[in-house]
């Protein structure tokens, strides 16, 4: 092949296609598909990294405008096998973004290629004919020394000097040098051994004998004639030091090797094995379910819904280890809050070496380590978030999603991608077994399941046996009635008491997922809501407004609530440090530890937190959502769900999904053994059917009325959202970028296929300096739907040449 067809590594989305290069004769057969290379680029020839999609025998391009391959890297091994780069090419048209950012998103962290640039005066040309600003220049650079980084030069001299160094540069004063800075995390063993033949060994050796200060160099000596070859650790370990190994080597006595290693992110000594257990009944039928499905061609996603402690992880086990007696690869997709060290001693305990791990805790090294693993054939089931999707297995048969309601599968930087469908697609393109789990799945895969596009085995007992807790709705009207003002109910309070005398341990939950606040009325439970969309305004309480961040709709904040009357309607909301207070107060004897956003910003400070819980060292644990996921506290018998309103009116329609979901989880930190674990759920809303249906762990009775209403409403899965964000740093022009959006849309509308709402300010209306608003459009197909936004944004920009930006998302989670 003559030609490669090559990716440039920048984001800028007019370069976001292939460009062709020559293969100079020098990287015939090691520039191919997939690897990394290093490319001039633009007028200046900047080199650049990029990645080889394709190669092709002959180019459209003219000759004389062809470049030549500058390097290739990684000495010709592939960084994206062909599956990754379909994968690729499939979230490139998703999640509406470059191909580079995919293949960044796909590719071992940290190894790109950097790029600096540095400039200096040139010593050869007389300096004169400057203007006073070139001057300033030149003196500045002179200041700061013979070599000076372009960006560091460019912060002293501020915005203005990026014309005049262009300028200096055209007189050829100064010269601009691009350096590029390439990390490969290699991590090389070396080993020593003596070299027999060397004319100098026995002279060498006599002289050390004799003399006292040669003892480092007769040590190595004696040890690697006794034991042959060593590693430079196993001689330090002698207490040498490197002078007398260096002396050695440039005498040619000592021979050294170097061999490349891989990091391990773990010592499987540490680790007992262990043996599948005999499958239960309810096990059995799913795992001959899963195992069919892996010899089958043509394969159906599989949905495995089961409680908590239904035995769901030895089913992944179990299926795994049929996978890999088929000679074929797994990865396990984890929450990354949930992949705890309890989870990964189960895999490694069971697989021992052929299993790793990968996440955001490890350097970039260790987990560059771990991929490279798994393209060697090292490995055959990789565990860990998001990126363990992206290992370059050969012959992939399984993709596991545990916990697959969880939204932090959604990668919060671009590409905004959603593992869960990634996964999906992996697992389509390779033909390999896709499992789903969860004890809460969100609605709209639960209903593809009931509807048969999805296998859906389900587990209804605790395998490990535990009893469920006791489940309690607790009338937060009713405490205001009799007088109760405090955020606990009576009877929280009462037994909050009884598990500090007994010495058990209790956790407070406060679900208030981030900004939103919503107004209800304490008396009667009633929620302030949008009647177009029925979703709960969102409370902004500068200006006392109520907002539908849907449609845009408000309203002013009543003053007695439009039901029964009450003067009691007011903005929700405490956080948790009022929570933690209160508590305080009412046991100031008690050991209380806080966990929210606030006090885990540093690192580690969050699994910290959980330890010292979990080791008994406070009874009781006041937290938002982030205590309620995949940990086991032993000790912990008492739950408090201390206003489940508050994420049950978030002004979303995954709400009352969320608040589900919520609920069960909080339930399932006090399941126990015996059976003293109970749960509280405060409530001004007693008879909504999720909090009825979450008190009784009645997934599919809580699915049949939410399914009900959705359908009503048109949402998914029987309506689909696109959400358009339009952000810029002028407000004016953002808003009137937005205006323009809502109006084209409409305009294109003409057969009302479409619902359009907005522009409406988005949920953070202010981000990062920059203004946001969001435009939303309902539609019933998801093709046509993607088109009509798309073309609308198209031709806004056409109208808009302004400095605003188009973030679009297909099936927002966040609507507001
Ligand atoms: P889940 O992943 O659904 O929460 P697990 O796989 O963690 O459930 O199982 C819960 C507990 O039951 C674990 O301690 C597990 O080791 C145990 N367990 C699972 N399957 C069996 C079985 N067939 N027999 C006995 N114990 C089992
Ligand atoms: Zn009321
Ligand atoms: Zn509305």
């Amino acid at each position: 092949m003559k030609f490669a067809r090559v990716i440039i590594g920048m984001n800028s989305p007019e370069i976001d296609r292939v460009f062709d290069y020559r293969i100079p004769e020098r990287y015939e057969g090691i520039a191919l598909q997939g690897v990394r290379v290093i490319v001039p680029f633009g007028r200046k020839n900047t080199k650049t990294e990029g990645y080889i999609l394709s190669l092709s025998e002959d180019s459209e391009v003219l000759p004389e405008k062809l470049k030549d391959i500058t390097e290739v890297l990684d000495g010709g091994k592939p960084i994206f096998t062909p599956t990754m780069l379909k994968l690729a090419e499939w979230m490139k048209e998703k999640y509406f973004c470059t191909m580079n950012q995919c293949l960044q998103a796909i590719m071992p962290t940290g190894i790109r290629t950097k790029s600096i640039w540095y400039v200096s005066i040139n010593k050869a040309n007389e300096l004169q004919g400057y203007n006073q600003a070139e001057r300033i220049v030149l003196d500045t650079l002179q200041e700061m020394g013979a070599e000076v980084e372009l960006k560091e030069l460019e912060k002293v001299l501020g915005q203005g000097a990026k014309n005049v160094l262009q300028e200096l540069q055209r007189k050829n004063m100064i010269h601009l040098k691009q350096r590029l800075l390439r990390s490969d995390y290699k991590k090389e063993k070396r080993y020593y051994s003596i070299d027999s033949a060397s004319p100098l060994l026995e002279n060498t050796r006599k002289k050390a004998q004799q003399d006292k200060r040669l003892l480092g160099q007769q040590k190595i000596i004696e040890l690697l004639m006794e034991k042959g070859e060593c590693t430079l650790e196993e001689i330090k370990s002698y207490g040498i030091s490197d002078s007398p190994i260096k002396t050695l080597l440039c005498k040619g006595i000592l021979l050294e090797r170097r061999e490349e290693g891989k990091r391990e992110v773990f010592s499987l000594e540490n680790y007992e094995k262990t043996q599948p257990f005999h499958p239960t009944t309810e096990q059995a039928k799913a795992l001959e379910a899963i195992e069919a499905q892996l010899l089958e061609p043509k394969k159906r996603p599989i949905l495995l819904h089961g409680i908590t402690g239904s035995g769901k992880t030895e089913i992944y086990m179990q299926s795994i280890a049929k996978t890999l007696a088929l000679g074929k690869q797994a990865v396990v997709l984890v929450p990354e809050i949930s992949l705890t060290p309890q989870i990964m001693e189960r895999f490694i305990s069971r697989f021992g070496k052929v299993v790793s791990i990968t996440h955001s805790r490890l350097s970039a090294g260790e987990r560059l380590d771990q991929w490279k693993k798994a393209r060697d054939g090292e490995i055959s089931v990789m565990i860990g978030p998001r990126s363990a999707l992206f290992m370059p297995f050969s012959n992939l048969g399984m993709v596991i999603v545990d916990e697959v309601h969880e939204n932090s599968y959604i990668s919060d930087i671009t590409p905004k991608y959603d593992a869960r469908e990634v996964a999906k697609q992996l697992a389509k393109e390779t033909g390999s077994v896709f499992i789903m789990g969860s004890a809460t799945p969100d609605i709209v895969t639960y209903h593809r399941a009931v509807k048969g596009e999805y296998l859906l085995l389900e587990l209804k007992e605790r395998t490990g046996g535990g009893c469920l807790p006791k489940m309690h709705i607790v009338d937060m009207c009713r405490e205001l009635e009799d007088g109760n003002r405090s955020p606990f109910s009576r009877v929280l309070q009462e037994e909050m008491g009884k598990n500090l005398k007994k010495g058990q341990q209790t956790m407070l939950f406060l679900n208030r997922r981030g900004y939103a606040t919503f107004v209800s009325c304490r008396s009667c439970g009633h929620v302030m809501r949008c009647p177009e969309c029925n979703i709960s305004y969102t409370y902004h309480g500068k200006e006392g407004d109520l907002i539908c961040h849907y449609c845009g709709k408000t309203e002013k904040t009543p003053k007695v609530c439009p039901v029964c009357n009450s003067k009691y309607i007011r903005y929700f909301g405490a956080g948790t440090q009022k929570i933690e207070e209160e508590a305080k107060r009412l046991f100031p004897e008690a050991r209380i530890l806080r966990m929210d956003l606030d006090t885990t910003l540093k690192k580690d400070s969050h699994s910290k937190i959980l330890q010292s819980f979990r080791d008994g060292e406070a009874d009781i644990l006041v937290g938002t959502q982030m205590i309620a996921k995949g940990h086991d506290f032993p000790n912990v018998t008492l739950v408090g769900v201390v206003a489940a309103d508050s994420s049950l009116n978030t002004g979303n329609f995954y709400a009352p999904e969320n608040t589900f979901q919520l609920i069960t989880q909080a339930g399932g930190r006090a399941g126990r053994a015996d059976d003293t674990g109970r749960v509280y759920i405060q409530t001004y809303q007693p008879k909504h059917y999720c909090i009825t249906n979450a008190a009784k762990q009645d997934y599919e009775g809580f699915y049949k009325e939410e399914i009900l209403l959705r359908e009503m409403m048109g949402y998914p899965p029987f309506g689909i959202f696109f959400s358009i964000v339009i952000s810029g740093q002028n407000e004016k022009e953002t808003m009137d970028g937005a205006e323009s959006l809502g109006r084209i849309l409409e305009a294109e509308n003409e057969l009302g296929n479409f619902f359009i709402m907005g522009p409406v300010p988005a949920t953070l209306s202010k981000f990062r300096g920059e203004f946001r608003q969001r435009v939303l459009i309902q539609g019933t197909n998801e093709a046509e739907l993607i088109l009509f936004a798309r073309k609308g944004v198209e031709n806004c920009k056409k109208i808009n040449k302004k400095e605003i930006r188009f973030n679009l998302t297909l099936n927002p989670m966040n609507i507001v």
